[in-house]
């Protein structure tokens, strides 16, 4: 295959990874925006909270998203996983899986976080459909409905707060032993918010709509929907192969300007974030794309002056 030479490859074309190749589409600035079109939010059917977008598909997201960027030629799509990335700043190599060969001067990685594997029986079936992991994306549909949190940790006293705005019908499930203090324990008491501690079964269903959850000791707990803590991982490992600073939390470590710590590569989106939304993982492209720019221009207006005589 013909090697292809790019001023930015964007890894991920994803909310974050698109607005950055807008920003830079905009800029003139030669792009390549490589994505395999996994994103983790496939299982759902809208995604809310966007403006102008409220509600919109995923799948239509991007496509609207791809159609607005195909007036700016120096970008170019290709629909490809980015196996092995090689060399530094100013002149990166990308191998794809299907065997291009790209040439970069800088790197954007917008690749997302990926769930683990659901461990409880039925959650898959309606996850996506029923069962959420943001009240912000989704509480507004099971506004007053009875809602089961899935959850054990000290984050349910962040969590039942926040559920209790959209509704005071919901119910706690640990799934095993809760993992609260005694003071955390007595203050879901004092709100009477039911907690169940014995393992969850399965979670019946129908059609991707949750009818109840069934407890390992019988019990059964019908509900509308439910909100779980799913386990994340980093939609891809290459930014920490190639030496990039990871955070306690699993994410990329950025700079207010979505830099990391090795020279020539940036990251925005969900793969830097603890706020999962979309229109935050654009924001962080568009503001990514504007710093990889500047620093583009700068090294080429320096080079310049350096090459011009007295
Ligand atoms: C169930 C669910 C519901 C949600 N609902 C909402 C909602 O209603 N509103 C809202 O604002 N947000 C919602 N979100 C969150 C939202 O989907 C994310 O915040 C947003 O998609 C993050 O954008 P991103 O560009 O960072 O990553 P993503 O959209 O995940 O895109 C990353 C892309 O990078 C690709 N990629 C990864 N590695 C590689 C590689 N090596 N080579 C090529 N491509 C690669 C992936 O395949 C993927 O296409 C929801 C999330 C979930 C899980």
């Amino acid at each position: 295959m013909e090697k292809q030479f790019f001023d930015v490859a964007i890894i991920g074309g994803g909310p974050a990874g698109l607005n950055a190749a807008l920003v830079l589409g905009r800029a003139r600035k030669k792009v390549a925006v490589i994505d395999e079109g996994r994103p983790r939010n496939a299982v759902t059917q809208e995604t809310h909270g966007f403006l102008t977008r409220d509600g919109v598909r995923p799948s239509e997201f991007r496509r609207i998203a791809r159609e607005e960027i195909g007036a700016y030629p120096s970008v170019s799509f290709l629909a490809d996983t980015v196996m092995s990335i090689s060399g530094a700043d100013g002149h990166f190599q990308v191998a794809t899986a299907q065997g291009n060969i790209l040439t970069s001067r800088k790197l954007l990685f917008a690749v997302g976080m990926k769930d683990r594997p659901l461990d409880i029986p039925g959650l898959t079936a309606v996850y996506g459909r029923s069962a959420f992991v943001c009240p912000y994306c989704d509480g507004w549909e099971l506004r007053d409905q009875p809602l089961v949190i899935i959850n054990k940790g000290a984050e349910l006293m962040h969590f039942a707060p926040l559920i209790s705005g959209w509704t005071d019908r919901f119910v706690i499930c640990t799934n095993g032993p809760d993992e609260l203090t005694d003071d955390q324990r007595d203050e879901l008491r004092r709100h009477r918010v039911p907690k169940f501690e014995s393992p969850i079964r399965h979670i019946d269903s129908e059609e991707g709509i949750v009818r109840q959850v069934v407890l390992e000791d019988g019990t059964t707990v019908p509900c509308r929907g439910i909100f779980f803590k799913p386990e994340l991982v980093m939609g891809s490992d290459l930014p920490r192969t190639l030496g990039c600073t990871m955070t306690e939390m699993g994410t990329i470590e950025v700079d207010l300007l979505g830099k990391t710590s090795v020279p020539g590569i940036y990251s925005a989106g969900d793969a830097v974030s603890r706020m999962h939304q979309a229109v935050a993982a654009a924001a962080m492209g568009a503001t990514t794309a504007a710093a990889v720019n500047n620093e583009l221009n700068a090294e080429a207006w320096h080079n310049e002056s350096a090459t011009t005589p007295d």
